[in-house]
């Protein structure tokens, strides 16, 4: 049996959706126009136990297999139409918590884990600079050591959850050239000296998320909180991005599904030329596109879940890491479109969940890897030159 098949998953979906719908609906709407966040769904979901799924189990953590984490994913985000809240707490999960276990040592995992997963503690990750998006070695942040720290300064830009996080994966040049070796990862309490909270900024999607700056001036990091090895940043924030790729993305799957349903019910029962508009070819159309774009989706996120050890690399499977990012961030964006036309000018509304999702899947060829800077890591794992 395939994993997206297996009546475990849609249990777990369930659990989830029941979740989700009875505890996560009822402002979204509102919060989306504020750009507002919840903290306190944030701390309802944690208790729920959703920030231990992948956690191990010494660690206070639940430790379930990675196609659990989707299905978990998949009904949060069916149940709660809440995309800028499901993405920023899955982000913490999959690319901040799960880096810290691989390569955080005891001592951090053990102050810092549970918190995280009580919804005690929010977390965010500083990696982007105003010089330096998809071009890691152009980052300006450094790191210098002195005896038993690092004096960290830069400013950390368009970082998610910024506003409220008070632990920071910061990435900095411990090193001044461009070479692999010349980043470091420290985990950063924001209530170190000389660490502050900048501007926030206002986007047009994932609006129930905040996205903000991180400002560092010449903060002292002790030795101990290196994440990996001194000039090992590069392996952290690639292990990281894949994390995100690869199931991050499942944050697509709930508004498809929820999406799909709502679009079928629509063309059975809206009439013009006195027949249901599903009748219209260019419109059932829509709906099978829609239906394909989904099923596949779900398939290439649990294919690539199910060969994925709970805290192991994901080194490995970084080429269709990539696919999977690429593939499921276009097919959501297309499946937005096709559900906002199906609903004509109510689509258009900004009561509508169509043109909210619509807003929310366009982040999701930019986040983790662009479309095209993944195109070339596709191509270069398949032994081409690309620069
Ligand atoms: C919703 C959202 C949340 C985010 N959250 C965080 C966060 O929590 N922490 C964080 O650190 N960052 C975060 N980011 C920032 C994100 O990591 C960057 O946007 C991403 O790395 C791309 O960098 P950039 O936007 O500066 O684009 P640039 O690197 O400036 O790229 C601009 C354009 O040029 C293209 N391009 C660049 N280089 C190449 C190349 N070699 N070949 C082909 N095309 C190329 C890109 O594909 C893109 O189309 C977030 C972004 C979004 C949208």
């Amino acid at each position: 049996m395939q994993p997206w098949q297996d009546p475990e998953i849609d249990k777990i979906r369930e659990k989830y959706y029941e979740f989700a719908t009875e505890n996560l609906l009822g402002d979204t709407e509102q919060r989306d126009k504020e750009g507002d966040f919840s903290i306190k769904r944030w701390k309802e979901v944690a208790e729920f136990g959703f920030l231990k799924l992948l956690m191990p189990e010494n660690f206070g953590g639940a430790e379930v297999p990675v196609t659990h984490l989707v299905a978990a994913i998949e009904g949060l985000g069916e149940g709660s139409m809440d995309g800028g809240f499901n993405y920023a707490i899955c982000n913490q999960l999959c690319g901040l918590q799960t880096t810290i276990n691989i390569f955080g040592s005891d001592e951090l995992k053990s102050r810092y884990l549970p918190d995280l997963m009580s919804g005690k503690s929010m977390a965010a990750y500083g990696f982007t600079e105003e010089t330096s998006g998809s071009d890691a070695y152009s980052m300006e942040a450094t790191a210098v050591e002195e005896g038993d720290a690092f004096r960290l300064s830069g400013t950390k830009c368009y970082i998610t959850n910024a506003p409220y996080a008070n632990l920071v994966l910061v990435f900095a040049k411990t090193s001044p050239t461009r070479s692999p070796f010349a980043l470091t990862a420290f985990l950063v309490d924001m209530e170190w000296e000389g660490a502050t909270h900048g501007r926030e900024y206002d986007k047009m999607g994932l609006r129930t998320v905040r996205m903000g700056e991180l400002i560092f001036d010449n903060v002292q990091v002790p030795k101990s909180h290196i994440v990996g090895v001194k000039g090992g940043g590069l392996r952290v924030l690639t292990e990281s991005t894949l994390w995100e790729r690869a199931i991050l993305i499942a944050t697509a799957l709930g508004p498809m599904a929820r999406g799909l349903k709502s679009c079928i019910e629509r063309t059975k029962t809206r009439n013009q030329f006195e027949k249901p508009i599903g009748a219209f070819q260019q419109v059932s159309s829509k709906i099978s596109n829609m239906i394909m774009r989904y099923k596949l989706s779900r398939q290439v996120i649990y294919d690539i879940a199910s060969r994925i050890g709970n805290g192991s690399s994901l080194q490995p499977h970084a080429q269709d890491a990539a696919i999977a990012k690429i593939f499921v961030s276009d097919n959501f964006v297309k499946f937005e479109l096709d559900a906002m036309q199906i609903y004509g000018v109510r689509g258009y509304l900004l009561e509508s969940f169509a043109q909210q999702d619509l807003r929310d899947s366009l982040s999701f060829n930019i986040w983790a890897g662009t479309a095209e800077t993944l195109r070339n890591t596709i191509a270069k794992l398949a032994g081409l030159p690309v620069e």
